[in-house]
C-alpha cells in the first residue's frame, strides 16, 4: 500500500490521505477556478471565484470522506475491523482487518457509501433549490449547485458494476452467492472494473486529442486510478483468500544458509554471495540470530578492508521489524516484508534461527495453489 499522511480519527477510524491527494486537490481547485465557475457564473469577481473553488473542493473532500466513513462504520458494525482509510480525491481504500466472510455482509458494506452520497446529493439539491428561489445566484448557491451535482456524480460513478467500485462489490457478492467461489467472483468483477477503467481512459484521450477538451484529463486520471485499484484489490483478495489461515511455520523454508558472525568479509563474498547468489544472509552466533547482512552494505566497504572486517561490522542488527515468528500469519508476514522492503525475513523461535520466509516462496506457493484451484 502506498504511504499516506495521517489527518485525524473519526469513530476510531484513522483518516489519512495519499501524498498524491494534495496535487489532485490543487488540480480540482484550479480547474474549478479557471474553468467551471467562470463558465457557469461569469459575474463573480476573481477573488470570489477562487474562494468558492477552495470551499467547493474541500466540501467535495468532505463528501468523499463521509461516503467512505459510511462504508467503514457499517463494516465495523459487521465485524470487519476497519482501522483506517486512505483517501484519494475520488474515493478511498479502507484498511480491512479481514475481508467480508459472506455475500450479505459485502452487499451491506458496499451499499452504505452510495446511500450516503444519495442523501448528500438530495440535501445539497434541496438547499440549492431553496436558496436559489429565495435570492437567485450567489456564491453560496454556486457552491451548493456544484455539490449536489458532484455527489450525484459520485453516486453514479460508484454504482458502475466494476470491482472495486461499490457496484462492482455488489456484482461480486451476487456472483459469489451464485457460484460459491469468492475468487472467481472477484476475478470477473474486477475484469469489469478494468474494462470500465479502460473505457474511461479511452474517452478521456478522445476528448483531449479529438475534441481538444482538456477536461478529458480527469477521465484519464480516474481511469488510471481505477485500473490500478482493480488490479491491486483483486490480488489482495487472492492473497488473503489463498493464504488465509496459513502460519509462517507452514510456509517458511527450514533449510537456511546462515553466516557465522566471525567470518571475514572476503570469505563472505567468496563462499556465500558468489556461491549461493542470494542478496542477503542471516548472521548467527551459534544458533542465535544476531543480524542480516546484505550485498549493498558489503559493497560500500572498500575491498582492501574486507579481510579485516566481519558481518558484525556491517550487518543490520536484529530488531522486531526484521524477524518473523513461526506462529505469525503468512499474510501479515508478507505485508511486513512489503512494508520493510525486504525480499525475505528470518524466522526465530526465542532468539534461535529456525527458518526463513521469502517473498518468492510465498508467491510460488500462491501460484501453485491458484493453479490447482485449492
Ligand atoms: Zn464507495
Amino acid at each position: 500500500m502506498r504511504r499516506g499522511f495521517d489527518l485525524f480519527s473519526v469513530a476510531g477510524i484513522k483518516i489519512s490521505v495519499n501524498y498524491t491527494w494534495f496535487i489532485i486537490l490543487g488540480l480540482v481547485i484550479w480547474s474549478l477556478a479557471a474553468s467551471h465557475f467562470p463558465e457557469v457564473y461569469p459575474d463573480f469577481d476573481t477573488f470570489t471565484t477562487w474562494l468558492i473553488s477552495v470551499v467547493a473542493a474541500l466540501l467535495l473532500f468532505v463528501s468523499v470522506l463521509l461516503h467512505e466513513l459510511s462504508h467503514s462504520i457499517v463494516g465495523n458494525r459487521l465485524g470487519l475491523g476497519i482501522r483506517g482509510i486512505t483517501l484519494f480525491i475520488f474515493g478511498g481504500i479502507a484498511h480491512l482487518g479481514k475481508e467480508p466472510e459472506d455475500p450479505a455482509t459485502e452487499v451491506k458494506v458496499a451499499a452504505a457509501g452510495p446511500v450516503c452520497s444519495l442523501l448528500l446529493a438530495a440535501l445539497f439539491l434541496a438547499l440549492y433549490l431553496i436558496l436559489f428561489a429565495a435570492q437567485g445566484d450567489s456564491p453560496l448557491v454556486a457552491v451548493l449547485q456544484y455539490l449536489w451535482f458532484i455527489n450525484a456524480a459520485l453516486l453514479v460513478f460508484n454504482l458502475v458494476p466494476g470491482f472495486p467500485l461499490d457496484g462492482g462489490r455488489v456484482l461480486r457478492a451476487i456472483l459469489w452467492k451464485k457460484t460459491g467461489d469468492v475468487r472467481r467472483a472477484t476475478r470477473i468483477a474486477s475484469n469489469f472494473g478494468k474494462g470500465f477503467a479502460f473505457l474511461l481512459i479511452l474517452l478521456g484521450l478522445l476528448q483531449v486529442f479529438i475534441f481538444r477538451n482538456l477536461g478529458g484529463i480527469w477521465f484519464v486520471l480516474i481511469g488510471m486510478f481505477l485500473q490500478q485499484t482493480a488490479e491491486g484489490s483483486y490480488r489482495q483478495v487472492l492473497v488473503r483468500n489463498v493464504l488465509s489461515g496459513l502460519k509462517v511455520r507452514e510456509t517458511m523454508t527450514t533449510e537456511v544458509v546462515s553466516v557465522d558472525s566471525s567470518v571475514r568479509l572476503d570469505e563472505l563474498v567468496e563462499s556465500y554471495f558468489f556461491k549461493y547468489r542470494f542478496n542477503s544472509f542471516p548472521v548467527v552466533e551459534g544458533s542465535k540470530l544476531v543480524g542480516i547482512v546484505d550485498i549493498h552494505q558489503v559493497k560500500q566497504i572498500p575491498r582492501e578492508q574486507w579481510a579485516s572486517m566481519t558481518p558484525k561490522d556491517v550487518m543490520h542488527p536484529i530488531s522486531e521489524e526484521l524477524v518473523l515468528r513461526p506462529d505469525d500469519d503468512t499474510v501479515e508476514a508478507l505485508t511486513k516484508m512489503l512494508k520493510s522492503g525486504w525480499g525475505k525475513l528470518p524466522v526465530v523461535a526465542g532468539d534461535r534461527l529456525v527458518g526463513i520466509l521469502t517473498r518468492r516462496d510465498v508467491m510460488a506457493l500462491l501460484k501453485i495453489k491458484t493453479d490447482l484451484g485449492t
